[in-house]
């Protein structure tokens, strides 16, 4: 029997507002613990929660940009647990009414179009966090709270069980966070633990329409390691059914070193939450125009921008891609080729050379020291043979330190390119006459020996001879 893996996912994200969910409270990562809090998002009793407007926005600029509709009423509802990390004992989420629902995120596999539903965005709040004395809960001696996390607004997004590989939910996953990056609600950190995935999987018989038991797998950190428990989750449950057992529906915990799942808790049902309408919050009604205002100010969307791309400047899939996985390579990438005529080449240095020294200085770029005015400059030097494209790599690695013009280092470095018939013309005859049994070889047809007098010609002239004049006048002066 062959099955077919389904898999639905539920996405965290922690929204870029300045200030928390219900509360003035800073939103900074990385700050002193416990230095972010106040009576509201540390649960004391009698404290009220205000709705930050701006977090509202977001997550309904969030739904719109996945494709959602926007529910015009909607409210919050209380979900009831405990855990140290949630001071209230309930973490004010949405239950029935969420934002926004119905939507799709259209996403590129195998260089073919794939899609999964949304079914939901809601809005709710971020507990705090705990940090053990230890590696683990287990085997730590003590554990505390930082609650400069607790009530930093969160969008969760769930979609349809529309997935059918690991490798899809990862290409879906990589869609959804460039799409929530290019609209700047948030900035989808996994390492920061501001954006978090829990993978749910099943297995059926393939033919076969109702969906298996699923499995919710949760602790990953990074889109990989999505990638990785769903393959072995999806080994095991192969295992599980082929040995004629049923696969128990529980939440299992990904556990990156060993490279398997192991299980945590037989899975929670939505009553165990004893959800109710949020008493201290009033429902929350959107009117038509003011969702359109949020739909105006989205941008481009990127596989929308990255279409274009392919369109408009003839590049390749995997160049408009690379381009457009993040909005200011997309935008330094549009400022550039405005300026040079070859897109083509101005598309080859971001993601080559530009790429690498910004990744090897660790530097956005946003503020890289080369703007898009200067590197088209550069290219206008390399197409225009006055530089040779080994030298402008040279040229660009001065100018990004020094944040020198172009057209500065090539003078001072002396690297213009010659390409002058003369000047080479006499190097290659004497080049010629110094080695009589190479040019009889290649005379008899040995046409490897080419190569050698290039590469004479090119260290007698310091590597400043146009290589492609070099070539002519070799193959002319050698035939006589
Ligand atoms: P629950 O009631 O357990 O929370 P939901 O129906 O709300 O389950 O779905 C939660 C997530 O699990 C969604 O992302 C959904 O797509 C996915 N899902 C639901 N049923 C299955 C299934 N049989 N196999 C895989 N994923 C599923
Ligand atoms: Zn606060
Ligand atoms: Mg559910």
């Amino acid at each position: 029997m062959t099955y077919e893996p389904v898999i639905g996912l539920e996405i965290h994200v922690e929204l870029l507002t300045a200030t928390k969910l219900f509360c003035g409270c800073l939103t900074g990562f990385g700050a002193q613990p416990n230095s972010q809090c106040c009576p509201v998002c540390l649960g004391l009793p009698g404290a009220l929660p205000v709705l930050n407007r701006r977090a509202v926005e977001f997550a309904v600029m969030a739904g719109l940009a996945l494709g959602c509709r926007i529910h015009t009423r909607s409210k919050f509802d209380r979900k009831n647990y405990f855990y140290p990390d949630l001071p209230k004992a309930y973490q004010i989420s949405q239950f029935d009414l969420p934002f926004c629902v119905d939507g799709a995120v259209s996403f590129e596999l195998d260089g073919g179009p794939s899609e999964a539903g949304i079914t939901r965005v809601h809005l709710e709040e971020e507990a705090g966090k705990s940090v053990h004395s230890g590696d683990s809960i287990l085997g730590s001696t003590y554990s505390s709270i930082d609650y400069n996390r607790s009530g930093i607004p969160l969008i969760e997004i769930v979609t349809e069980p529309d997935l059918r590989s690991p490798e899809a939910a990862k290409a879906f996953l990589e869609q959804l966070r460039t799409t929530l990056q290019y609209t700047g609600v948030s900035d989808c950190k996994m390492q920061e633990g501001s954006l978090r995935c829990d993978a749910n999987v099943s297995l059926r018989p393939v033919g076969q329409e109702p969906f298996g038991t699923k499995v919710e797998v949760k602790n990953m950190n990074s889109f990989r390691a999505v990638e990785r428990a769903l393959a072995y989750e999806i080994h095991r449950q192969t295992g599980v059914l082929t040995g004629g057992d049923t696969v128990s529906q529980e939440t299992r915990a990904w556990d990156e070193a060993r490279g398997v799942t192991v299980s945590m808790r037989s899975k929670e049902e939505s009553h165990d939450y004893r959800y109710f309408p949020e008493p201290d919050l009033m429902p929350v009604t959107m009117e038509a125009p003011w969702i359109e205002g949020l739909r105006a100010r989205l941008p481009e969307l990127p596989l929308a921008r990255k279409r274009r791309f392919c369109r408009d400047f003839s590049l390749s899939h995997d160049e408009a891609y690379q381009l457009t996985q993040s909005r200011e390579t997309a935008d330094f990438f549009e400022a550039a080729a405005a300026l040079h005529p070859s897109p083509k080449a101005v598309s080859n240095w971001i993601n080559g050379e530009l790429a690498r020294l910004l990744n090897e200085a660790g530097v956005a770029i946003t503020v890289s020291p080369v703007t898009p005015e200067m590197l088209s400059k550069l290219l206008d030097y390399v197409k225009a043979g006055t530089i040779s494209s080994t030298a402008a790599k040279d040229v660009l690695e001065d100018m990004f330190v020094t944040k020198r013009s172009a057209e500065l280092v090539i003078k001072e470095k002396g690297l213009e390119q010659i390409s002058d018939s003369d000047a080479i013309g006499s190097v290659v005859q004497a080049i010629i006459e110094a080695h009589p049994e190479e040019a009889a070889a290649f005379r008899a047809g040995k046409d490897k020996v080419l190569g050698f007098f290039v590469g004479q010609v090119m260290r007698e002239m310091r590597g400043k001879a146009n290589p492609q004049v070099v070539n002519e006048l070799l193959r002319q002066k050698l035939r006589n």
